[in-house]
């Protein structure tokens, strides 16, 4: 067996992707984990609703991962806050793509790119071995800089009357950003909130919880007749300083954690695994310093750019006061009624920097 030049710890789908793109490069990878292909995988979270944008299928089907998958399609996206006026939907039409998005659960698409890197016969490790470069992609970076947002996703998935269909809602209530994202006839509800709140939820009967989701956000979903069990994740923001260290590259939650308000975290892991691949597929030295400058540059603009936008939508929108909301309904209307302004603003969320004209 040829000797690895890149070792990538953690299987999650940022290492899963970056693997299967070096391995079709000819870049020999290893890849650790403590999962196995093909076995159980005991789920860390009951359900984590991904929504992955067209750039994020664009990547999957290029490593031969997208025909595998059974996402829901996103075909518009309805923004809207509670107790204001204002709002805009933003059409798949408005991005020139064939679907503004697509959700699945994590789980399935983690055990779907495990599948596939056993098909291909990439080396699996328990414990890294000497590479000439070193991924970390294990998800968490407790020493990186950040904060906490005092908040807590309340995580469920719900039924309404009628199904969902091909819309996504993000609504902005009192409590925090809201989130219905169609996945399979149900609506998986990301609603961030502070922790007191999230716990008082989480802990309610079904119908009472159903009653405050509908007293937040309307009917224009349908009825809510029913919700799964509830749980809750703490919301922080984590950025390293620097993605890279001597024969080290850093990618994913690994280089940066975000607030899911906008459900970047893993459309940006992803174009990092891309780039990163990128770089690899022709260097003689994976782990040579110029190189890893160069990737660190590479991911600079975009990687600052959905920071601070899912920053700046974690915090702003949950003001109470009568001037926030006012300027929030007036940019709701004016990205309503300019439709290059609706363009450049999803495709920015889809493409990253590269959709900047
Ligand atoms: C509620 C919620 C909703 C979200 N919604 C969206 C969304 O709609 N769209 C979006 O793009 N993002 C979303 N995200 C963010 C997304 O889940 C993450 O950005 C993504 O999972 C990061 O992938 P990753 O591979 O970098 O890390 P992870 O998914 O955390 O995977 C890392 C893997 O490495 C393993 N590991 C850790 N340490 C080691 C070790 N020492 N050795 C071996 N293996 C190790 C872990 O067990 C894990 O399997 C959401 C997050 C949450 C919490």
């Amino acid at each position: 067996m040829t000797p690895a030049k890149v070792a990538i710890i953690g299987a999650g789908p940022v290492g899963c992707a970056l693997a299967l793109d070096l391995e079709r490069c000819g870049v020999p990878v290893v890849l650790c984990t403590r999962r196995r292909p093909g076995v159980g995988v005991p789920a860390a979270l009951p359900l984590r609703p991904i929504a992955l944008s067209h750039a994020s299928r664009l990547i999957l089907e290029r490593i031969g991962a997208w025909n595998v998958l059974e996402p829901t399609p996103i075909r518009a996206i309805h923004v809207s806050q509670a107790g204001a006026f204002g709002c805009t939907r933003i059409a798949a039409e408005d991005a020139g793509v064939p679907a503004l998005g697509y959700v699945l659960d994590y789980d399935a698409l983690s055990a779907a790119l495990l599948e596939l890197l056993g098909g291909r016969g990439i080396a699996i490790a328990e414990e890294p071995p000497s590479a000439a470069l070193l991924v970390h992609a294990e998800g968490s970076a407790p020493e990186a800089g950040g904060k906490d947002y005092r908040q807590e996703a309340l995580v469920t998935l719900v039924r309404t009357d009628p199904a969902s269909s091909g819309t996504a809602y993000e609504r902005f209530t009192r409590e925090g950003p809201l989130a219905l994202l169609p996945l399979d006839g149900r609506y998986a509800v990301v609603w961030a909130m502070a922790p007191d709140r999230a716990a008082e939820l989480a802990g309610a009967n079904e119908r009472s919880f159903l009653a405050a989701l509908g007293a937040a956000f309307g009917e224009r979903a349908g009825a809510f007749v029913a919700a799964d069990e509830r749980f809750r994740i703490p919301l922080t923001l984590r950025v390293r300083a620097s993605r890279t260290g001597v024969r080290e590259a850093y990618v994913g939650n690994t280089a940066q954690m975000l607030h899911p308000v906008a459900g970047q975290g893993l459309n940006l892991g992803l174009r990092d695994a891309w780039d990163l691949a990128r770089l690899l597929q022709d260097a003689r030295d994976p782990g040579d310093a110029q190189l890893l400058a160069r990737f660190a540059a590479t991911r600079r603009l975009d990687a600052m750019a959905t920071i601070r936008v899912t920053d700046l939508l974690a915090g702003a929108f949950t003001g109470d006061s009568v001037l926030h909301a006012a300027a929030r309904s007036a940019a709701m209307t004016a990205l309503d009624a300019c439709s290059p302004a609706r363009r450049f603003f999803a495709r920015r969320m889809i493409f990253g920097p590269s959709a900047i004209p």
